[in-house]
């Protein structure tokens, strides 16, 4: 796997420890931390944090600040053993990947066996969830293709499972986590290496700019 080099903000991983994510984007980051060793540490030490906080009645003088902690997460390569991902991981021969074992959890069968719905002769989609006007769900996109131009009345948060896409100057590869709260209109570009499969959720009905994917999306539930 390549190094990861797109990660959710200290505050998204805050937000995330506290339960305050809706499922399907708890879904994306648990996805994302549990092939990071990096957010791993972080999410640890803020649990930590969070747990002492909690725990004291009175405050006491820590060794050690929240921020300084956070600050020791960012440089600290070493992961934590009691966060270390030891459940099985399903292999997908399709995909050449180790299924993040939270995400099986929401698959019928494994990730190879899955009935995709079919978006365009590029773009095919597995709805995961939905929780009243959040989802999440895989993406699949192929080699070289982009998905329509879009924009965001809400957030936008997707993992690569594999391979790869460039949104702008931006290159985004397996386990990045790409953040969109942008209303101007992107457009991902699959690589040309190979598909490019993804999780994403969503927590409002995506903007797109062309008139035939603003018909279909109620029935896509995008
Ligand atoms: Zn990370």
């Amino acid at each position: 796997m390549t190094p990861i080099n797109y990660h959710p903000t200290d505050d998204a991983l805050s937000k995330y420890v506290a339960g305050q994510y809706d499922t399907a984007f708890s879904l994306v980051l648990a996805t994302h931390v549990s092939q990071c060793v990096k957010c791993q540490n972080t999410v640890a030490l803020q649990q930590e944090v969070s747990g002492a906080a909690l725990s004291e009645a009175k405050p006491v003088k820590m060794e050690m600040g929240a921020l300084d902690l956070l600050e020791r997460a960012e440089t600290e390569t070493r992961p934590i053993e009691n966060v270390k991902t030891m459940i099985p991981k399903v292999r997908s021969k399709i995909f050449g990947i180790d299924v993040p074992a939270i995400l099986s959890r929401y698959l019928d069968g494994d990730l190879d066996s899955i009935k995709w719905q079919r978006l365009s002769p590029s773009l095919k989609q597995h709805i995961l969830l939905v929780n009243g006007k959040a989802s999440a769900r895989l993406l699949w996109m192929a080699p070289g293709k982009a998905v329509p131009a879009h924009g965001h009345s809400g957030e936008e948060m997707t993992m690569i499972l594999s391979g790869g896409y460039y949104d702008g100057d931006e290159a985004y590869t397996q386990g990045d986590l790409h953040f969109a709260d942008h209303k101007t209109p992107h457009v991902p570009v699959a690589m040309d290496d190979g598909p490019c499969l993804v999780i994403s959720a969503l927590d409002s009905p995506l903007i797109f700019s062309n008139a035939i994917p603003k018909l279909l999306q109620p029935f896509f539930k995008m």
